[in-house]
């Protein structure tokens, strides 16, 4: 009976939101959960997705919704962060842009530093527009335009 195997999602982020996996939820509300990356790459190193598929920051727009989303999804990454690593003094956060994503659906990275071991940091450079965009850079960008300002 592969049925009930077809209706599964194939997204294991979709499964981790839908929580039909194992995985301890540090996070849930409507719009977002938190959860502790499988590979940790610093002493504290959570991701925050939204519930709903959004593949990548590309299939963001400059609407108050996605903007919304994402200051949201940064919030709730900041509070778990600060509130575990208190001790630590540095913090990033940021998401893979395509191809240098891992998983097909939004996740926000959130690090107390430092990296270990300390050669992961290459892992989440950001060079120029590739690679690892930071949220707030991001958010600058899709940030809605005031109302009265047309877009070029
Ligand atoms: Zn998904
Ligand atoms: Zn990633």
């Amino acid at each position: 009976m592969a049925v009930a195997a077809a209706a599964a999602s194939p997204c294991i982020f979709c499964q981790i939101a839908g929580k039909s996996t194992s995985t301890t939820l540090l996070h849930t509300d409507e719009k977002v959960v938190a959860f502790q990356d499988i590979n940790p790459a610093a002493v504290r190193h959570y991701l925050v997705i939204p519930v709903d598929h959004i593949p990548t920051v590309k299939d963001l727009q400059r609407k108050t919704e996605d903007y919304s989303l994402v200051s949201h999804m940064l919030e709730v990454g900041k509070t778990l962060i600060q509130r575990d690593a208190p001790q630590c003094h540095q913090y990033r956060f940021g998401f893979h842009q395509p191809p240098f994503n891992s998983v097909n659906h939004l996740h926000l990275h959130c690090f107390a530093l430092p990296y270990t071991p300390r050669w992961k940091c290459i892992k989440y450079l950001s060079v120029g527009s590739i690679g690892f965009v930071e949220a707030e850079k991001l958010l600058g960008k899709i940030k809605p335009l005031p109302p009265g300002i047309s877009k070029v």
